[in-house]
């Protein structure tokens, strides 16, 4: 393995093992909480991450490079990365989407199993330690009741140019904000009547300082915990605190959380103060969120492309999720090739998606078997094949099934009278540099036979049904002297006897505009009329033979895979998905 390029995380990381940051960490030591609490393992000489999904969705690419990132990191330094599902919004849990998401990471080649203990989590298993921590900043003074309006809250909250200003219950006591907060948790208070806040400063130039939300009442059943709660915590609170008590070291997020970061110290500075959690507490870490063109990536928008029927599922081959990529293709390998070549940076940028592509072709090359298909067919007729060979007769031709590895075996199919070639492969009036067939032109058809083309047959309104040729003697490739008679073009071609019928699924970009969701139009309106276009081609018997998920490179076609849903294999009614086409016609 090759060193992997350095980023600005693999420097922390690297200086923080020199350093030896985690390595004298205070076990609690105050009032037990954290050791009663304590998530993760003890073992300090590791890094430890964590990919903290919220289950209310299918994970999409940009979620593979935070996987990749933070399982890549765990692995690479001898740590553990934590699977922990983000569960603090009540919210009926989706099993389906819980089992997607655990499916889609060990797809991609992760596991957060480590010596044998999985390390596999719910933010809401720690609701009783939050609660415990939101009553010690009351204790503390670090936190208030507050009662007034939301739209006073809003008011008060001030803005960039304009300092905050304190509620007016900013100042009760102790005591009276405890009983309050036990009321609020007791059900004794209406849904947005109170929320508790943390008092830190109305006037800090960062409004996420102005004294945030960190508990509001919400009536609500949530999936683990029942009727148990009607308070729930806000995601900033609960963030830092699952991180703390599953000794995670560095907890990795996206730009959008760079302005959270000082409450993120701030909290777990006034916890560790408390003896709540245990030093030093984990540290966060904001990389560029990933943006790639034709692209959207918001599982809200791609849940309600499903919900509206603009695609077929989450699984859709045209879907950026991690099972629409898989169903149109691609391979664990070229999700993380991609993610090892866009590397982390703390600049946002769009990445072309002709990177993702470029990845899967780089994948795919070395390792997919060949075979020919024709997507468009029209018949080609060999008018001297029965005085060469007589009626009926079928000539065995064979192929590499992989150009450069001769290992992977030859594949074999016919040749006769009849067969199936692109319909785009004949031009009566051939336009200049046009090689492939014309009246009076000689091509090779690939692995068969030299051929000279006579011309077509056309139907009533003028359509081509028939092209003709003649066989050239004596050229049939493989064969000695085979090359003596010289041609500038190649086409490829299956035999009408042995070809199978399949159906193409031949999937282009789901929006026609490189960023659909930058908010100016509807991102609907940017659906790709033509991102779908379904054809019946014949394809070689060796394709016909793949199972479902196999992938292939349909000679001049591109990379294509068995459809994992519908492909029955068997060589019955075979259908395919394009994965990519062979050339990048995705640059902008
Ligand atoms: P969405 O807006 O699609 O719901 P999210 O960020 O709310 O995404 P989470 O389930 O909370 O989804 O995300 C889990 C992790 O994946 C988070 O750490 C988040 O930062 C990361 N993530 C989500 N989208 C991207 C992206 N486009 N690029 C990189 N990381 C991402
Ligand atoms: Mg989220
Ligand atoms: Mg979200």
């Amino acid at each position: 393995d090759s060193p992997k390029p350095s980023n600005f995380l693999r420097q922390v990381i690297e200086r923080d093992l020199e350093q030896g940051t985690y390595n004298q960490r205070n076990w609690g030591g105050g009032p037990g909480d954290a050791q009663q609490h304590q998530a993760g393992d003890r073992d300090p000489a590791k890094i430890r991450t964590r990919f903290p999904p919220e289950p209310n969705g299918y994970l999409h690419v940009g979620h593979a490079k935070s996987i990749c990132l933070n399982f890549g990191l765990a692995a690479d330094y001898g740590g553990v990365c934590h699977m922990r599902f983000d569960d603090t919004n009540p919210e009926k849990e989706e099993k389906e989407y819980v089992d997607g998401i655990l499916d889609a990471v060990k797809w991609l080649g992760f596991s957060w199993d480590a010596n044998g203990t999985e390390h596999l989590y719910h933010a809401s298993d720690y609701f009783d330690f939050m609660y415990r921590a939101a009553e010690y900043l009351i204790e503390a003074g670090h936190a208030y009741v507050d009662e007034q309006t939301p739209e006073e809250m809003r008011a008060n909250r001030g803005d960039f140019g304009r300092p905050g200003t304190d509620s007016p219950f900013r100042s009760r006591s102790i005591d009276e904000n405890l009983q309050r907060f036990r009321e609020m948790k007791d059900g004794k208070l209406a849904d947005g009547s109170a929320v508790l806040r943390a008092k830190i400063d109305m006037a800090s130039p960062n409004i996420n300082l102005r004294d945030p939300t960190i508990y509001r009442i919400k009536t609500a059943e949530h999936h683990n915990t029942g009727n148990k709660w009607c308070i729930y915590p806000m995601y900033t609170f609960a963030h830092p605190i699952e991180d703390a008590l599953e000794n995670i070291t560095h907890s990795l997020c996206t730009l959008e959380f760079e302005d959270q970061r000082p409450f993120y110290d701030w909290l777990l500075d006034r916890l560790a103060e408390g003896g709540l959690i245990n030093t030093p507490h984990p540290r966060q870490y904001e990389f560029a969120r990933l943006n790639l063109t034709y692209v959207i990536t918001s599982k809200r928008k791609l849940k309600q492309l499903v919900d509206q029927g603009h695609v077929s599922g989450w699984d859709d081959p045209r879907m950026p999720t991690i099972v629409g990529l898989r169903r149109r293709g691609y391979t664990p390998e070229s999700i993380q090739l991609f993610c090892d070549r866009i590397g982390v940076t703390k600049a946002d940028s769009w990445i072309d998606y002709s990177t993702l592509e470029g990845a899967l072709r780089d994948d795919l090359d070395p390792k997919a078997p060949r075979a020919m298909a024709v997507l468009d067919p029209v018949k080609l007729v060999i008018t001297n094949w029965d005085e060469l060979h007589g009626a009926g007769f079928l000539d065995a031709c064979s192929a590499p099934v992989h150009p450069h590895h001769p290992e992977m075996g030859r594949r074999e199919f016919k040749f006769g009278k009849e067969l199936w070639i692109e319909r785009t492969d004949y031009e009566e009036t051939p336009p200049k540099g046009f090689h492939r067939l014309f009246p009076g032109n000689k091509v090779r058809l690939k692995y068969g036979h030299v051929i000279e083309c006579t011309g077509a047959l056309r139907d009533a309104s003028g359509a081509i049904t028939e092209v003709q040729a003649r066989l050239v003697p004596d050229t049939k490739s493989g064969t000695p002297g085979s090359d003596a008679v010289k041609v500038k073009g190649v086409i490829t071609w299956v035999a009408v006897a042995d070809a199978v019928k399949a159906e193409v699924r031949l999937y282009d970009r789901l929006f026609s505009v490189p960023q659909p969701d930058t908010g100016e139009t509807d991102f609907l309106e940017e659906l790709n009329p033509e991102s779908l276009k379904v054809v019946t081609g014949y394809v070689e018997p060796s394709a016909a033979a793949l199972k479902g998920d196999d992938k292939v490179q349909f000679e001049r076609h591109g990379y294509f895979v068995g459809d994992r849903k519908d492909h029955r294999g068997g060589g019955i009614n075979p259908i395919f998905n394009r994965a990519a086409s062979l050339k990048d016609s995705w640059a902008s």
